[in-house]
């Protein structure tokens, strides 16, 4: 019901939030996507979420990594562009990056941060002192919540639209809770008491990813399957979240939207190639079939 707090996402609704292309667009049209992500071993989350964000439909997309691991990560790209930043001696993100970074945010339409930068302090410091800066529509997963879960009053100080994506383990660190199956034992609650101090949106992930809104909005989403329980598959997401942010999508319509169709590509990739031997790869190439279902 429309009054509902408590909605199960359509298909139908979905269509109606995902960005029509005009005869007339040009790449500007649909936005530049700013990734923060990589660090050594971990440059294959950066190039997941920037090929997922592309693959969405987002005009642009520019992955800042630590210089150290630049090479690497343009040898897995090629529609996406990369800004290399000076690292520290073990070429991670560090506080050397700061000024860049921000001016790199703030010349995107939206921003993601956290796919594979590692939880070295100086790293964890960067996180914070760049989310006091941040004014673009972001999101934050992965590395950059653990570093959150450190000092979660960096949310408040934020002025950008927050959208946090934990998995069930991050949450119990963001909320301080013993693990993350008791988390799952209340996510209705652990979500929307989060989302109402820290005022941002959150997807708590896993099987009925439950996406909670400051407002008291709150959504269960009915595609996905087991198969997405393999390394990646958050990556994924958060780039197409990104997508439809810098496609001019209000943070909770993108978040809902990419939710959907990344449970509904993993529902395709299950069927192309079983829910074992399907791959994080799998559910980039299936997400113009799941927009094209819905179109
Ligand atoms: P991450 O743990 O960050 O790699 O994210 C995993 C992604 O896969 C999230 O989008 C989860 O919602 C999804 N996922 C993992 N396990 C399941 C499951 N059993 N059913 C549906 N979706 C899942
Ligand atoms: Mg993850």
């Amino acid at each position: 019901a429309v009054d509902s707090p408590l909605s199960l996402l359509t298909p139908e609704e979905i269509a109606r939030l995902l960005p029509a292309r005009k005869p007339s667009a040009h790449k500007g049209t649909f936005g530049h996507v700013g990734i923060i992500a990589g660090s050594p071993g971990k440059t294959g989350a950066a190039a997941m979420a920037a090929r997922a964000a592309l693959r969405t439909g987002a005009g642009l997309v520019t992955v800042a990594t630590p210089r150290g691991v630049n090479d690497v990560l343009e040898g897995k790209l090629l529609e996406a562009m990369t800004y290399p930043v000076p690292d520290t001696a073990d070429h991670t993100f560090g506080l050397k990056a700061l000024d860049l970074l921000s001016a790199f945010a703030a010349a995107r339409t939206s921003v993601a941060i956290g796919p594979g930068i590692s939880t070295q302090p100086e790293t964890v410091e960067l996180v914070h002192r760049l989310l006091a800066q941040i004014e673009r529509p972001c999101v934050l997963d992965a590395d950059a919540l653990n570093a959150v879960a450190d000092r979660p009053e960096s949310l408040a100080r934020c002025r950008a639209s927050l959208i946090l994506t934990p998995h069930s383990g991050e949450m119990a660190r963001l909320v301080k809770a013993d693990s993350g199956q008791a988390v799952n034992r209340d996510r209705l609650a652990v979500a929307s008491s989060f989302v109402a101090v820290h005022r941002t949106i959150v997807v708590l992930k896993g099987a009925r990813t439950l996406l909670a809104h400051p407002d008291g909005r709150l959504a269960i989403c009915p595609t996905g399957n087991p198969g997405l329980a393999t390394g990646g598959t958050g990556d994924v997401l958060t780039g197409m979240i990104a997508s439809l942010l810098a496609q001019g999508l209000p943070p909770w319509d993108a978040a809902c939207s990419a939710t959907y169709l990344h449970g509904l590509a993993g529902d395709l990739a299950a069927q192309a190639h079983g829910q074992a031997g399907m791959i994080a790869g799998d559910v980039i190439d299936q997400i113009p079939y799941a927009i094209g279902q819905l179109s």
